[in-house]
């Protein structure tokens, strides 16, 4: 099978061709997908009940009923009654949305509440709230550092810190999760920047791994960095009730900014950053992507409040990830498949090879499983995989379900040994 497919990446920036040129050339990328019934871009979903839902395929017209594994509502509270009803309550009392932007009117008493909580849930001071998760960490990383500063990031962070930074600072990238490596750059640059910064994520989102927060923490401290961490896989899965991944490692107190997104644990949208009251003060009108563009309607704000809430209100809900977790893991990994070493409810399941990965993720919608592989430019060349996300909401059969398909596919594409 020949490995090497035409990427979005190869189209972009080409020197010789103008925007319609670009687009024209982009076409083959569609084209090579479309040869093997695989754009994930055209699966649309028609109906959707808990992780049961229909796939509109557009290769053949048909619909499919599949087990998803796509979705991070790692709780299922994006379908959780109560979630919905305190959503559908306040649609009823107050409409949609306030439609302005924060400083100029858009602000309603379910956002200061929702800032609360979430200040409250992490124990700092007070938080700023946002359109989403990628948003705030634009409006973030935009604002907070610029050319007198160094930016120390992983290598494995999300894209949207990437975004944050552009053009605006120094960065350093740092090798995934080598403290040795942190440790030596922090060394180097001591004493030359204004100020310096550690951007890591809780829970990686490819490899489900997890930061060495305590060991970040004690380098911060040691060489005076301010330190960022992104929890947005780690809110809802891990620490004591689900307060995420700083709590989990008890360091909460050394972390001086957690982001965040509701688009998670939490079932809604929107993104937060929560610190001491001075920087978030300083975020809340400084912040671009804050003072310029709409509040949150407060229908969402009202249903994340009530999805904080479970957290702690119905534990079961963190006990059920856990187990369908710990049994979704063995079963894969008695199965024979190469699925990494996370710890975290996201689950790799690694393919090594972007054509292959495409066609085994077209094989197993044909049997009742949907999953969106992983391929280069989103993740390294030969470490294409599909991220299965187990939920909550997945029973033991749904499970069983996933197991099957795969090693039902892999006697035909012969993606694992
Ligand atoms: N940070 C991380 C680590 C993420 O994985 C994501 C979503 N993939 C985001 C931020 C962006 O969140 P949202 O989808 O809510 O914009």
């Amino acid at each position: 099978m020949k490995d090497k497919l035409i990427s979005l990446k190869d189209c972009i920036n080409m020197p010789d061709k103008d925007i319609y040129q670009t687009c024209e050339e982009f076409q083959k990328v569609i084209s090579q997908m479309n040869a093997m019934e695989a754009n994930a871009f055209g699966l649309e979903t028609t109906e959707i009940d808990g992780v049961k839902v229909k796939i509109k395929d557009p290769y053949s017209n048909r619909e499919l009923e599949a087990v998803s594994f796509v979705s991070n509502s790692y709780l299922g509270m994006n379908n959780h009654p109560k979630v919905m009803l305190a959503a559908i309550e306040t649609i009823e009392s107050g409409g949609l949305g306030i439609c302005a932007a924060m400083p100029i009117g858009g602000k309603l008493s379910h956002h200061t509440a929702l800032e609360k909580k979430l200040a409250e849930l992490h124990g700092k001071e007070d938080a700023i709230l946002f359109s989403s998760g990628y948003t705030a960490n634009i409006g973030i990383y935009q604002l907070l550092f610029n050319k007198a500063d160094l930016v120390i990031v992983d290598m494995y962070v999300h894209a949207s810190i990437y975004d944050g930074l552009k053009n605006n600072t120094n960065i350093k990238i740092c090798k995934h999760n080598d403290i040795d490596y942190l440790e030596l750059v922090l060394k180097r640059e001591q004493g030359k920047y204004r100020n310096v910064a550690i951007v890591v994520d809780g829970v990686y989102s490819q490899d489900g791994d997890l930061s060495p927060l305590p060991d970040v923490c004690r380098l911060a401290k040691k060489y005076g960095a301010f330190v960022c961490v992104d929890d947005a896989h780690g809110l809802g899965v891990f620490g004591k009730n689900g307060k995420g991944t700083a709590d989990h490692f008890k360091v909460e107190n050394k972390i001086d900014l957690i982001s965040g997104t509701f688009s998670k644990s939490l079932g809604t949208i929107g993104g937060y950053a929560a610190g001491s009251e001075k920087l978030i003060s300083y975020l809340k009108h400084g912040s671009r992507a804050n003072t310029f563009s709409v509040s949150l309607p407060q229908h969402i704000a009202a249903a994340t409040i009530k999805a904080i809430d479970l957290l702690t209100e119905e534990p079961d809900l963190i006990k059920t990830l856990w187990s369908n977790t710990c049994y979704a893991k063995t079963k894969l990994k008695n199965s024979g498949f190469d699925i990494g070493h996370s710890p975290s409810p996201i689950t790799p399941v690694m393919i090594r090879n972007d054509k292959k990965a495409l066609l085994v993720a077209r094989q197993l919608l044909e049997r009742g499983i949907y999953v969106i592989p992983a391929i280069y430019p989103a993740v390294k060349t030969n470490n294409s995989r599909f991220r299965i996300n187990i939920t909550a909401a997945h029973t033991a059969c749904d499970i069983d379900k996933l197991c099957n398909a795969l090693s039902d596919v892999n006697k035909t594409l012969n993606f694992s040994p």
